[in-house]
């Protein structure tokens, strides 16, 4: 299609800071023909064990340890050098040139945070040097665009805030919409609502936020966050799992300990906390839970997946970390029929969007997803759309680096017009 390769002239990095005032990277692309890549670098709190490497310098004396100079330097006098002269439309070559640079299984030496900036800044740099959107040019399917559901969290707990819920993500996604920005807007009406509610039970601390845009108030029950945002749900006018569905991230790593899960001051067996889960179905139709057991339990995200009869989505966030290597012993064994796809976890967008094909082929569902530690890049609302995945959680309906990549979907939308849709009572693979 395109004869004349389009060469990469200039990359190069800097220390920006991310939505929790810590330092991350920044790169720009800039091709031969004068077009600018610019792509920024999330970072997690509760992250996987088996994520690739974030490099962080640990000089104490600067940012608390957490500066990102050294990812920055292999940027600017590493890659730079091999990267200039190539052909920036090239993104799987660029991808590899990274991967054989770095040399390492999880990305440790150049740093997954170094290597992830620059392939996002090249397809950035790519799409804008023919002119076109991210999603178009990363788009893996013809035919009409699914638009994703947003899942919003709306109330933080776990790693992200400073309440004593077990439980990290407390999220609503508005299955019944009819587009994608009459699902923002009902979230954030709800949202809204949730507030007030909140406050009056709560207290006026209740309005303190977790790291996500969720409000973080001093509850110690899961049943008690679902149950004030049914009453949200509600109190807006909308229907609890017809207009909008319940969706929990248990994060669970995080309260294992030895065997046993502890839970909003409880004492889990691996088999309770299944009938915990199959409980959360039954009286909140939760229709999405992710990392529900911790990251090396296979057995146990399959045996709930099959004891909820595919009629709830596993996602394995934490347990698969977008490695396609983890999903394929994930498909193997049967666990979780859901992939959360962060490509900061793996590095690459070449190595995130295979990991992504290989989970489509195998009928597990994909949701692209945001980190609790965000940057005003907006790049996974074109990959959500790019992938057609129909699913994507970028936190609250509020703080802009949230509100971010719901604004991007609400001008994605409005420039796909009839060329869109909007998979009203869908998740994933899930009727609802
Ligand atoms: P993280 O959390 O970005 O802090 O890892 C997000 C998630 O667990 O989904
Ligand atoms: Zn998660």
């Amino acid at each position: 299609m395109i004869d004349k390769p389009i060469t990469i002239k200039r990359v190069h990095a800097r220390q920006i800071l991310d939505s929790r005032g810590n330092p991350t990277i920044e790169v720009d692309v800039v091709t031969d023909t004068g077009a600018l890549g610019r792509a920024a670098v999330p970072a997690g709190a509760s992250k996987g064990k088996y994520e690739a490497v974030e490099l962080r310098d640990g000089d104490l004396r600067n940012y608390h340890g957490k500066s990102v100079l050294k990812a920055v330097r292999n940027v600017n006098d590493v890659i730079s050098k091999k990267l200039l002269g190539f052909n920036v439309l090239a993104q799987s070559e660029i991808d590899r040139l990274l991967i054989e640079l770095d040399g390492t299984e999880n990305k440790s030496n150049l740093g997954a945070n170094a290597i992830l900036g620059v392939s996002l800044a090249s397809a950035h740099a790519a799409a804008n040097s023919l002119n076109v959107p991210l999603f178009e040019y990363l788009r893996v399917n013809s035919g009409k665009y699914i638009l994703p559901v947003p899942f919003m969290n709306i109330i933080n707990g776990g790693a992200h805030a400073g309440n004593k819920l077990s439980i990290q993500e407390f999220l609503i996604a508005p299955t019944g919409a009819k587009s994608c920005s009459e699902a923002i807007r009902m979230g954030s009406e709800v949202y809204h609502t949730l507030k007030n509610i909140l406050v009056k039970k709560y207290g006026v601390t209740a309005k303190n936020i977790g790291d996500e845009g969720g409000f973080a108030p001093s509850m110690k029950s899961t049943s008690e966050a679902l149950e004030a945002i049914s009453s949200a749900i509600e109190e807006s006018g909308y229907r609890v799992a017809k207009d909008i569905s319940l969706a929990i991230d248990a994060a669970a790593s995080v309260f294992y300990e030895n065997g046993y899960y502890n839970i909003d001051g409880e004492r889990f067996t691996p088999l309770q906390m299944i009938d915990y889960y199959k409980q959360l179905y039954k009286k909140y139709k939760v229709i999405s839970i992710e990392d529900p057991f911790e990251e090396n339990q296979f057995e146990l995200f399959r045996d709930l997946t099959r004891e909820l009869n595919n009629r709830v989505q596993i996602i394995g966030d934490d347990l698969f970390t977008t490695n396609i290597k983890r999903l394929t012993e994930g498909i193997r064994v049967g666990a979780a029929n859901s992939i959360l796809l962060k490509i900061n976890q793996i590095g690459t967008l070449t190595e995130a969007f295979n990991t992504a094909r290989k989970a489509f082929e195998n009928r597990y569902s994909v949701m692209v997803s945001h980190r609790s530690g965000e940057t005003e890049d907006t790049s996974i609302a074109d990959i959500a759309v790019a992938l057609s995945c129909g699913q994507i959680k970028s936190g609250a309906p509020a703080r802009s680096e949230r509100t971010a990549k719901y604004n991007q979907l609400i001008r994605i939308e409005e420039q796909l017009g009839d060329n869109s849709v909007y998979p009203t009572n869908k998740i994933g693979l899930i009727e609802c």
